[in-house]
């Protein structure tokens, strides 16, 4: 069966090289006869992976020696909505609201004290970035989305504050370059741009934690997790094994600068399509457009039955955009070649050859 090109939002495409080694040691993991799967998670070869994991992870956003630790756990970025306020909301904390994910976080936080929404692009169904908002200096932390996989859109910048900046990084973290310093605390479900569902990284600096009072579950509380290196309970041995395999892939490549020129190209490709072709339309605003999720629908619905046919034919997989949205969402992460994206839009121009 010939390999698709695989735009799905998440779980989404990997290295194809990641995929080899990850099936190679499924059946042998590093000789020792037995596979990745059957090891003990305190097997001297798996400790040695979440320790890579977890070391090249702040390697490749620059914060190492910087007072942060990297966290691989369980949960999904959902259960970041509700751990982040757990152990740092004690009265206050000010969101931005640039979304579903957001919206959800926003809910979460509200079980544990005041959420302030700073601002919100609900008005236009979450189509920009709302821009010119203050945090007021009174919350305990600052929350926002830095990506918003559905509706496409992604913030260019992020405001200077005087609280911990929490960021949901999960789609579109390792794509771009940022001051991740100016960050507290970040987290992101592995399934776009490291890894398979299953794990999700965590980057805390450390001196923003203990300051709640309540008594946190252990399994809630980022100090326990901490002090047992990510292996206070059974981490998710092969999904943080993939995902360490696909940051060593990202540091060969040449890391996070040299990816990013890669997505921009990707993305300049698609949105100059967009814009050129009368057939199509984009949804979000241009200036705040993501990298990593281009959203578009057709002008008239009824070319749909006929481009969905020529995708198709083209090999073309995952393109269908969220049900909020409709029409179209190209998610482009990190393994995704420009061949592939190359593709889609020539199928775009043949139908308005076509059309
Ligand atoms: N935040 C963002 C930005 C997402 O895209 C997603 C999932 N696509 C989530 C949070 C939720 O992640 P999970 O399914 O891992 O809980």
């Amino acid at each position: 069966m010939k390999k698709k090109h695989n735009f799905s939002a998440g779980p989404c495409i990997l290295p194809q090289e990641v995929f080899q080694e990850s099936s190679q040691a499924i059946l042998d993991f590093n000789n020792s006869g037995l596979s990745i799967l059957e090891i003990s998670h305190r097997s001297k070869d798996f400790v040695d992976v979440m320790e890579e994991a977890r070391n090249l992870a702040l390697e490749l956003l620059g914060l190492e020696g910087k007072g942060y630790k990297a966290l691989f756990l369980q949960g999904g970025a959902s259960t970041q909505f509700l751990m982040t306020a757990y152990n740092l909301l004690q009265n206050k904390a000010a969101y931005l609201n640039t979304g579903t994910w957001s919206s959800k976080a926003i809910k979460e936080a509200k079980l544990f004290g005041e959420v302030l929404e700073v601002a919100s692009s609900k008005d236009q169904n979450f189509n920009y970035i709302p821009k010119g908002y203050t945090v007021p200096k009174d919350v305990d932390y600052f929350h926002c989305t830095s990506n918003n996989t559905i509706f496409g859109t992604q913030m260019k910048s992020f405001p200077d504050v005087d609280v911990p900046l929490v960021c949901d990084m999960s789609s579109d973290i390792f794509s771009r370059q940022l001051d991740f310093s100016k960050f507290d605390l970040i987290y992101a479900g592995a399934q776009k741009n490291m890894g398979p569902a299953g794990t999700t990284l965590i980057i805390v600096k450390e001196d923003i934690l203990g300051k709640v009072n309540r008594e946190i579950p252990s399994m809630m509380d980022y100090t326990v997790h901490i002090g047992k290196s990510s292996m206070f309970n059974t981490p998710a041995v092969f999904p943080v094994y993939v995902s360490m395999l696909t940051l060593r892939w990202l540091k060969n490549l040449g890391g996070i600068d040299k990816i990013q020129e890669q997505n921009e190209k990707k993305a300049k490709l698609i949105y100059s399509e967009i814009d050129i072709n009368p057939l199509f339309k984009g949804f979000a605003e241009k200036e705040d457009r993501s990298t990593m999720n281009a959203t578009f629908s057709l002008v008239n619905g009824d070319l749909t039955e006929t481009f969905n046919a020529m995708l198709a034919e083209a090999g073309i997989n995952g393109l269908n955009g969220h049900r909020s949205v409709g029409g179209y969402r190209a998610s482009m992460y990190n393994a995704m070649a420009k061949d592939s994206v190359s593709t889609l839009v020539e199928v775009m121009s043949d139908l308005e050859r076509k059309a």
